[in-house]
């Protein structure tokens, strides 16, 4: 007997009870290897002491103080912390507890950017297909997964959806990846057209698609090319780093691979590394000018936002990837685990594509290689793998409708940055034990 709302009514999941490392353990003793961080949050691990110290001195010290009265000094600490290590030109930080707060703060700042600088119909959010970027009714509107939307699509807000950067399936044969990003960058340009420049906000992307597309960079130069387009048209670029932020591609922030700076950036999950709930909204020096000049308050706030123990837990992250080198870690042990990914599964039969950077790798399931042809969503492949790889003991991120938010299916592994390399093998084994054993029922369907 529960009274807890689960994820699933038909859920009965194991109660966690300890962290060790990689390693989640269940009451039963059961271990888990956490190859996904949950999702993409376990960056440290289960059992960081820095981490778990710093926010138990926080809360014997003070717990909350409303941030409509007081600031507090790991809020100030981790705001100084975040912009010292920023992308160029970003200077604020606004703290709250989620990735779906950051996205919701980014949108209605840029919103509230425009007003106060007079032009009050720039108003439009131009977002991407197969994105997600929160569930939060505003932040669901940005999210280009139909999946998601599609129950709650009389409540959404309209915006604007164009092409992901997803050169797997969009870039034509013949075609060069550099001409293929320009192409579908290009599609933001023409969607500003449409809609006319003096309409339209901001354009929200992540930069590395995580959930809904399982871990897709960008190819060189779209990036930069959606930067020229925005700064073009005074349309403010907010990228959505809540997954793929904070190390976990092998930069603190993964713009810096796209060689880009936002106006707004949006981090969360591996912010707290799951020690506490938080995330931030970072903005760039203009904008907080636009608003200090303007009506000097940014019209949103939550209760908990600069939440002292939270704070301190973000401010003992960061300083644990920065000064043990766990950024540069994520890098290089995430080449090794591609490295083993790449040699069990690059020549699987129904292993269509190994991506990623860094720990934020993807793997995209096919039934058959040549076609790219997905599997029928009926066999749900992706939670017959979910199903197996757990009760074998590996905790992964598979999920469906990697093409168009009904067909397609993925793996997204996203494992903790001091994962070691002898776990490594644990990882791939388990991983393809469970493709493997699910593959046999779906193909037998
Ligand atoms: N943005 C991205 C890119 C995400 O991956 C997620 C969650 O998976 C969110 C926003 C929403 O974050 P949260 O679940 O913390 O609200």
């Amino acid at each position: 007997m529960t009274h807890i709302f689960p994820r699933h009514t038909a859920m009965r999941p194991p109660r966690a009870v300890k962290g060790d490392g990689c390693y989640i353990v269940d009451d039963t003793g059961k271990r888990y290897l956490d190859a996904s961080g949950g999702a993409a949050v376990s960056c440290l691990g289960h059992s960081d002491q820095a981490v778990t110290e710093a926010v138990k001195a926080q809360l014997d010290a003070i717990a909350f103080a409303h941030t409509g009265f007081f600031t507090n000094g790991p809020a100030e600490d981790l705001a100084d912390l975040l912009i010292a290590h920023a992308p160029e030109g970003l200077d604020r930080v606004y703290l709250v507890s989620g990735g779906s707060e950051a996205t919701e703060a980014a949108l209605k700042l840029a919103r509230q950017y425009h007003l106060e600088r007079g032009e009050p119909g720039r108003a439009r959010i131009i977002a991407r297909r197969q994105s997600y970027h929160g569930n939060t009714l505003g932040a669901l509107s940005a999210g280009g997964n139909m999946w998601r939307r599609e129950p709650f699509q009389p409540m959404l807000v309209e915006m604007s959806h164009i092409a992901p950067c997803y050169a797997y399936r969009g870039q034509a044969d013949g075609e060069s990846a550099e001409d293929y990003g320009r192409r579908v960058a290009d599609e933001l340009e023409a969607e500003i057209l449409r809609l006319g420049p003096e309409t339209v906000a901001a354009f929200i992307a992540e930069p590395v698609v995580g959930a809904t597309l399982g871990a897709v960079p960008a190819v060189p130069g779209y990036f930069r090319r959606i930067r020229e387009i925005c700064d073009r048209h005074g349309v403010l670029l907010i990228l959505d780093e809540v997954m793929c932020g904070m190390g976990r591609t092998g930069h603190l922030f993964a713009c810096e691979a796209d060689g880009v700076a936002p106006d707004i950036l949006c981090i969360a999950k591996g912010l707290g590394a799951g020690y506490q709930p938080i995330g931030a909204m970072l903005c760039s020096a203009e904008i907080y000018r636009a608003i200090e000049e303007g009506t000097g308050f940014f019209q949103h706030g939550h209760t908990y936002i600069g939440h002292p123990a939270a704070a301190a837990a973000g401010r003992a992250v960061v300083t644990a990837l920065v000064e043990r080198g766990l950024v540069a870690r994520a890098g290089a042990m995430g080449d090794t685990l591609k490295a083993a990914l790449v040699e069990r599964f690059g020549q699987h039969p129904h292993v269509g594509d190994i991506r990623g950077r860094g720990m934020f790798l993807g793997l995209e399931l096919v039934a058959d290689r040549e076609s790219k042809a997905p599997f029928d969503p009926a066999c749900r492949l992706n939670a017959t793998i979910k199903k197996a790889a757990f009760a074998n003991g590996l905790i992964c991120y598979p999920m469906g409708g990697t093409i168009d938010g009904r067909s397609g299916d993925h793996v997204l592994l996203a494992p903790p940055f001091i994962l070691e390399e002898a776990q490594v093998g644990e990882l791939v084994d388990k991983l393809a034990g469970a493709i493997d054993s699910a593959l046999a029922t779906a193909v037998a369907a």
